[in-house]
């Protein structure tokens, strides 16, 4: 043990010698954080602390496999086994499971994940006769969410005028019906939503003292780590936990608190002194992941927020190498650019592809940098988006292995009822689910009683729903002695999925079918693996619930040898050496979603701080100057952010400085009718002369010209602009000047301009990559 409090600095081991009483951890990105809880653990185990008192909570549960790895490592594995560690949902799920009668669930509850949620919500606006366009199925969710997460109950929610004013305003006077018909619906199903894991365990131990004593009790250490994102429901849990003992650990950096979307609450961090008595503030100040210039880099950018606790974040690290800053002329090119500095990095300094991670703002930039990296044949992972188990076939097989743990599963039900088809058509499905609402029952209770109720179903009908109940149970008589492979391989057969895809010979149909296999072969690993521990017998609920709770960066890659590819917020914790950071662009990030005040500003600046750190050794900043948005051809300028670092951090590529060579544009009269006595030059970015802008930009201090999008030219259309299918002679429609002939074109590639002679205004002179014209 005393090997690992070595290897700590001064500062880091101050809090890990502390045994007692309430402590912050307060500190940079890279300064040991994580680092100082895993020993902190070990160390209080060697000093006697029963694993089974200690809870740790993390991330993401890949963060706590880690962890409790590395004190098994130290500490023994018989010793680090009855570690509580897992993020909060994981964590209180079980806790939830055995407490489940308390809240009248069943202790087989199922966890809707969010396309289940999705979708019950989008039906009771169906059944309530909604306006879709006004009640958006994922935006109620979102409204819904956020209220469970400040737990605001329904009741709560009824209580309370404003919110319900609130929604009214925003014209959804009939949200709080959707919330109760949603909280009714998922109750009777026996299905908590991830929301309700939180609730749910608030509830637990504020209607219960002995059961809050219970767990205060065996609780008696408690950690947390990236405490800067805990909303106020998870607040809550480990303040109440941590009550009676007060030994509880937060470690975190308010500057990368980057969850406020969903409703994490910086104040936690920001008020914890106050929270508790006596409570010990550490602070960790030398960074040991970056290089001097990443670091240094990452503190000219915090420093532009105000809301910030004053920090210092150092490192005794090389200078490295400087940022390089990347421009292209698309989002094709810009993934071209990465591939090939992969390529060459792996070549040149013997790199492998785990050591690079490319990081984004939105989930859809993944595509560009995909078709590069195949094109290059440069194996990648992608973390996030469409998980595994959200494939469609993949949720036809976990759905009917949910309504064997538990029948009521309304979701489950309704997604395989007939799929494979078996002759149970819409309007009979309707019919059951307007029986159970009435009765109060589940779908398959219904399905049970079915010749007891009178939905005038015809006979054929009614013994297709009895063959399904049937079918069902006699899976259940199967599981309760087997194990979850077992039951799996049985479910794929005998339902009859499998012999579906088989019918289609396609590739994709292929693929399907091999992911099934995949899924299966998924499952055996987690049953032998289970097996190992205690003899459990790896049991089909237990899997359901791993899956339910497996968030995408959980997956076992194994040694795997692939380049991350993921969003910022993904990366959180992470650490590569090579880290591109990819569409630094004004709009995409920061997106122009979260531009309107100054907060969600700041909060985008912290996602930038999150990812520049994320890199040891060097970091890319990659932009293009045209992308497709939604379909279409979108100008795009370089990230204010950009231009926030320090120039002396930076390099800029000039790679490409023969084809793009920004010049004024002033003689293009872009800018219509504003009076250029009141432009100036812009401040120069990523190595492009300076640009003339006006004054009264809102957004951007970077303030270059606000360029709209493409207008509603076809994508198509724009594309072909930079191809030069203009020719002299052509008629051309401008958003702004209207109709018009091309009397010259000049120029090449991204410098290509066209003389035109328009019907209103004369004779203009527009670059073509700036210019939205129609061909006529
Ligand atoms: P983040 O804010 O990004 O979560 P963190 O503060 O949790 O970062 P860690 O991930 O714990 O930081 O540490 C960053 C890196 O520095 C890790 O690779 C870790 O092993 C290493 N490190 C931390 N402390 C030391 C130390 N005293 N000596 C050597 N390496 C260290
Ligand atoms: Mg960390």
């Amino acid at each position: 043990m005393q090997k690992y409090i070595d290897q700590l600095n001064e500062a880091q081991r101050e809090p890990v010698l502390q045994k007692d009483g309430p402590m912050i951890i307060i500190a940079g990105a890279g300064s040991g954080k994580t680092r100082v809880l895993t020993i902190r653990i070990a160390y209080l185990m060697a000093q006697g602390v029963d694993a089974f008192n200690i809870l740790a909570l993390t991330f993401t549960n890949k963060a706590a496999k880690e962890m409790k790895k590395r004190i098994s490592d130290i500490v023994g594995s018989s010793e680090a086994k009855n570690l509580w560690m897992g993020t909060f949902h994981s964590v209180f799920a079980r806790i939830l499971r055995s407490e489940a009668d308390k809240l009248g669930y069943p202790s087989n509850f199922t966890i809707y994940d969010t396309q289940d949620s999705v979708r019950l919500i989008s039906a009771i606006i169906k059944e309530m006769q909604l306006d879709r366009d006004v009640y958006k199925p994922k935006q109620v969710l979102g409204r819904i969410s956020s209220y469970k997460n400040s737990l605001i109950t329904v009741k709560a929610y009824f209580n309370n005028p404003e919110l319900q004013e609130a929604d009214a305003m925003s014209k959804k006077p009939r949200l709080g019906e959707i919330y109760q018909n949603y909280v009714e619906r998922c109750f009777k199903a026996g299905a908590m939503d991830f929301d309700d894991l939180l609730l749910k365990t608030n509830e637990l131990l504020n209607r219960f003292p002995d059961v809050l004593a219970k767990y205060q009790d065996r609780f008696r250490y408690i950690l947390v780590d990236e405490y800067q994102d805990t909303n106020h429901s998870q607040y809550l849990i480990v303040r109440a936990l941590s009550d009676r003992f007060q030994n509880i650990c937060v470690v975190g950096d308010d500057a990368q608190s980057i969850y406020a979307f969903r409703g994490a609450n910086i104040n936690n961090i920001l008020n914890f002194q106050k929270d508790y008595d006596n409570v010990k503030t550490f602070r960790l100040e030398q960074n040991y992941r970056s290089t001097k210039n990443i670091v240094e880099a990452a503190n000219t950018i915090i420093d532009k927020n105000k809301t910030k606790l004053d920090k210092i974040v150092w490192t005794a690290n090389d200078f490295g190498p400087k940022i390089k800053v990347h421009r292209s002329m698309t989002d094709a090119e810009e993934g071209r650019f990465v591939a090939s500095t992969i390529w060459d990095e792996k070549m040149n300094k013997q790199m492998i592809n785990g050591q690079f991670a490319i990081l984004y703002r939105t989930n859809a930039q993944s595509r560009a940098m995909e078709d590069a990296l195949r094109k290059r044949d440069i194996p990648y992972r992608i973390y996030g988006g469409l998980s595994f188990y959200q494939r469609k076939e993949i949720k036809d097989v976990l759905c009917y292995l949910r309504l064997v743990i538990n029948p009521k599963d309304e979701e489950a039900l309704i997604r395989v009822i007939n799929y494979p088809a078996r002759g149970i058509g819409d309007t009979t499905v309707e019919k059951l689910t307007v029986a159970a609402n009435h009765y109060k029952r589940s779908i398959f209770e219904v399905m049970q009683n079915i010749d007891k109720i009178d939905l005038k179903l015809n006979g054929p009908t009614k013994q297709r729903l009895q063959d399904f109940v049937t079918m069902i149970q006699s899976f259940q008589v199967i599981n309760e002695n087997q194990d979850a492979f077992i039951m799996a391989d049985h479910v794929a057969k005998k339902t009859g999925l499998v012999q579906e895809l088989k019918k289609d010979a396609t590739p994709e149909g292929i693929q399907r079918i091999e992911n099934i296999e995949e899924l299966l072969n998924g499952i055996k690993d987690f049953t032998e693996g289970q097996k190992e521990v205690d003899g459990a017998r790896g049991a089909l609920s237990e899997f359901l619930e791993d899956v339910a709770l497996a968030t995408d960066l959980d997956k076992d890659t194994g040694d795997d040898d692939r380049v991350a590819l993921m969003t910022i917020h993904l990366a959180k914790g992470l650490e590569f050496p090579y880290v591109f950071i990819v569409g630094m662009e004004e709009d995409l990030f920061p997106s122009a979603m979260s531009m309107s005040t100054r907060s969600e500003l700041e909060e985008e600046r912290r996602l930038f701080y999150v990812a520049l750190t994320r890199a040891e050794h060097q970091a890319y900043l990659t932009y293009a100057q045209s992308r497709y948005r939604w379909g279409k051809l979108t100008d795009s300028e370089p990230s204010r952010f950009i231009n926030e670092i320090d120039s002396q951090y930076i390099e800029y590529l000039s790679g490409e400085e023969t084809n793009y060579r920004y010049k004024p544009m002033i003689d293009a009269d872009i800018f219509g009718d504003v009076d250029k006595s009141k432009l100036r030059l812009s401040k120069p970015v990523g190595g492009a002369p300076p640009k003339y802008v006006t004054d009264n930009e809102p957004k951007s201090n970077l303030s270059v010209r606000k360029l709209k999008p493409m207008g509603n030219a076809p994508a198509a259309a724009g594309a072909n602009l930079f191809d030069g299918n203009l020719t002299a002679g052509s008629t051309v429609m401008h958003e702004r000047f209207g109709k018009g002939q091309i009397v010259s074109l000049e120029g090449v590639g991204a410098d290509r301009k066209a003389e035109i002679k328009f019907e209103v205004g004369g004779i203009k002179k527009l670059l073509l990559r700036f210019a939205k014209l129609d061909i006529i």
